[in-house]
């Protein structure tokens, strides 16, 4: 079987908790580190291979862009993370510049690369990748709300099982509820005989969704930035595509006239296999969360307008 690359591009939080979860895993056979501060990823990528013997037979190293050329996917995780008081649109522009670096070297090396971007705010670097630098959507795969599907599911999972999908990864993202069901009951009838709970459905949205969307501040207040979850979400879409998996996951990507949003990217279930976000999936959801849909690309319209267009 052919080996399987995956290079990582930066090497803060976020990135080495990826390269250690990958090494954990055993998915990837040669997981390549690329940073900018060589000497800090150098000692990571030892101290992560002294465990190497324990689990998997992994390749981890540091590397330069020219590893891009043989990688089969790449993961952007360069970037400045959210300072306290800034939300995640507010670092645009900085990330912005650093993600063009990043795809300029990268393309140097690799025309047709299949990225998974972590990277902040995913949205707008996704639709840059695809229209300021040219790739085919199918291979750029925003970890969007990914994350937040898992937190989303994590809060209600407390007492049901359920399957959410949500739109734009950031302060406007919204729980698409028409598609929550709990062990195959709808959300709003299951409130209804949940005999644990006296809270109706609509406060329990209430509360589950700010919980979902103030999740990623109350662990930054905490311990300063996310690094765990993100890094299991990223494994997932990882997996994904190197097992062919056809997995259905709320990656960001662009939007074809789905819901007529258009030249815009952001999450929706989407199909990932070894062609990179293969299909999107567009299900009936009724009108007022198309209009949380179509709010959402507009404030990620108003944000691509400032900086891009
Ligand atoms: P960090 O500050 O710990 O690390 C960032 C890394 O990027 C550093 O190693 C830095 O050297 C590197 N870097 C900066 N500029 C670079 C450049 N031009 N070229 C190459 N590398 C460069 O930050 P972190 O906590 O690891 O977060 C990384 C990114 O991931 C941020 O943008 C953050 O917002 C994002 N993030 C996304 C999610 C999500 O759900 N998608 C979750 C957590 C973090």
């Amino acid at each position: 079987m052919a080996k399987r690359k995956v290079a990582i591009i930066g090497a803060g939080n976020v990135g080495i908790t990826i390269a250690y979860t990958l090494m954990l895993d055993g998915s990837a056979d040669d997981i390549a580190i690329i940073s900018k501060n060589k000497e800090k990823a150098l000692g990571q990528a030892l101290d992560l291979s002294h465990g190497i013997p324990l689990v998997n037979n992994v390749k981890i190293a540091i590397a330069d862009y020219d590893d891009c050329r043989a990688a089969d996917i790449i993961v952007i995780a360069a970037g400045a993370k959210t300072a306290p008081g800034e939300t995640r649109l507010d670092l645009a522009k900085r990330n912005i510049g650093i993600f063009s670096e990043v795809m300029t070297e990268i393309l140097k090396h690799n025309s047709a690369p299949m990225i998974i971007i972590v990277s902040n705010p995913v949205d707008v670097l996704t639709y840059m990748a695809i229209t300021t630098f040219g790739l085919p959507a199918t291979n750029v795969i925003g970890s969007g709300t990914v994350l937040d599907s898992s937190r989303f599911r994590y809060f209600l999972g407390k007492n049901c099982n359920v399957n959410p999908s949500d739109g734009e990864h950031g302060d406007s993202q919204l729980p698409l509820w028409s598609l929550v069901t709990i062990g195959g009951v709808p959300f709003d009838i299951f409130c209804e005989a949940d005999p644990h709970s006296t809270m109706g459905a609509p406060d329990r949205k209430e509360v589950i969704a700010d919980l979902v969307k103030d999740a990623a501040y109350f662990v930054r207040d905490f311990k300063g930035a996310t690094y765990y979850a993100i890094s299991v979400a990223t494994l997932a879409m990882v997996k994904a595509i190197l097992r062919d998996e056809n997995s259905v996951m709320s990656v960001s990507g662009w939007m074809n006239g789905q819901y007529g949003l258009k030249d815009v990217c952001l999450s929706l279930p989407s199909i990932v296999n070894a062609k990179g976000r293969a299909a999107v999936l567009a299900p009936r959801i009724p009108d007022d969360e198309i209009e949380g849909l179509v709010k959402s690309a507009n404030s990620l319209h108003h944000i691509l307008d400032s900086y891009l267009r």
